[in-house]
């Protein structure tokens, strides 16, 4: 068994764009001995855990057409695998909060076992899902007596053609279904996730806020970002926050949310109807816009991939194998030991913000939004 012991003396791509930095400390002794902490301080305590890297859908800016090479079985954590991840997380590094992912986590035979496992172990720990909805229907119920405390349902039309030319799936009926299902469940509150692409469904904006405000969903818009198998975003192509906010604004008046952002990746805004004299608050909306206004220097994210590597950054070129040397018999120490070492080398930023974007000084990872676990 390889074990790596030493801290990474090597300095990220996206580093050596982000401008003058602290120096980067390189002596093991200094990670800190309790958490998942960088060289810039943050904490991480949010972990993003991606059960399975297979889709029933294919979205454009995620997958390509035809899928991709699927893991094969056993190289993914089993139930078993996952929990010992997680307690090592929430037991001795201070995670704070679980999120399921994938690919697609209704994919996975048996996601009820692994949250009740979970649940078990750790009976108030906020668990949270990221789904595209598929097939929820029939299993909101048995989530929510599995012990998951809410989803994010990703939707990004309401037309079934728009739907369908965004998915590559005819499934919007199912997801509709599905996230009806999951309210009446009790698997609230419900957060949409909707990724706007130029042309296909930028204009369906407003009317996908007001979809949701009836139903007390909240939305988040997500900049596309540069985490296709199909390498196909460009910096122009892509929909800037600051245009959602002007498309939303045709029909909503959006104040910026008083409630403290804490970390969160949306920046929130309170809307109200755009009528004289303006109508009351309607609810929320977020936008996430991790590449126009990142929000990466108060990031408390940590990821493992379905194969049970850690990843400190969505855009990280390098992750971290806890699942083999777990395999091979290792101790928590020493499994929180190369998850820490892999947290304290996380970038400073992903390097989008630098103007260019599409210019060599941004690398895009060799994995895909699916293959990471978003
Ligand atoms: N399959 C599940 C789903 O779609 O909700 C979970 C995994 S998916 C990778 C998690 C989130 O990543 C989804 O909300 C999806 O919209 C988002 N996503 C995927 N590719 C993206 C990209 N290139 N840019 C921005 N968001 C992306
Ligand atoms: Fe599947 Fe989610 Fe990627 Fe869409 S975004 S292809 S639903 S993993």
């Amino acid at each position: 068994m390889a074990l790596y012991l030493g801290l990474p003396k090597r300095r990220t791509r996206a580093d050596s764009v982000a401008g003058s930095l602290p120096p980067a400390p390189v002596d093991r002794n200094t990670v800190p001995a309790a958490g998942l902490v960088d060289r810039y301080g943050r904490r991480a305590t949010d972990l993003r855990v991606s059960l399975i890297d297979k889709c029933n859908l294919r979205c454009t800016y995620c997958m390509p057409a035809e899928g991709l090479p699927w893991l094969p079985k056993q190289a993914v954590m089993s139930a078993e695998e996952v929990l010992r991840i997680v307690r090592l997380g929430v037991d001795i590094l201070g995670v704070r909060e679980v999120r399921l992912t994938g690919g697609e986590p209704l994919v996975r035979a048996d996601l009820l076992e692994i949250i009740e496992i979970i649940r078990t172990a750790f009976p108030t720990l906020p668990i949270s899902m990221t789904t595209n909805a598929v097939g929820l229907e029939e299993k909101a119920e048995g989530l929510k007596s599995a012990g998951l405390t809410r989803i994010n349902v990703s939707l990004d039309s309401l037309h079934e053609e728009t739907f369908r030319a965004l998915t590559r799936r005819p499934f919007l009926g199912q997801v509709l279904a599905g996230v009806e299902a999951a309210a009446a469940a009790g698997l609230g509150p419900i957060k949409i996730n909707a990724v706007l692409m130029r042309g296909i469904n930028d204009v369906e904006s407003p009317g996908l806020l007001a979809w949701a405000l009836e139903r007390g969903f909240e939305l988040r818009f997500i900049e596309q970002m540069p985490l296709d198998a199909d390498h196909g975003w460009t910096r122009r192509e892509m929909i800037t926050a600051s245009e959602i906010r002007e498309l939303l604004s045709m029909e909503y008046v959006l104040t910026p949310d008083p409630r403290a952002r804490d970390g969160a990746p949306a920046e929130r805004f309170e809307v109200k109807a755009r009528l004289p004299g303006n109508g009351p608050v309607l609810g929320s909306v977020g936008i996430i816009a991790s590449v126009t206004e990142p929000f990466c220097r108060d990031c408390r994210r940590t990821r493992i991939t379905a194969e049970g590597r850690v990843m400190s950054c969505l855009f990280s070129r390098e992750d971290v194998d806890l699942l083999g040397p777990l395999r091979d018999g290792a101790s928590d120490e020493l499994l929180g030991r190369l998850w820490q070492e892999a947290m304290w080398v996380k970038p400073r930023a992903h390097g989008m913000d630098h103007a260019g974007l599409d210019t060599p000084q941004f690398v895009q990872p060799d994995r895909n939004m699916s293959a990471i676990g978003g």
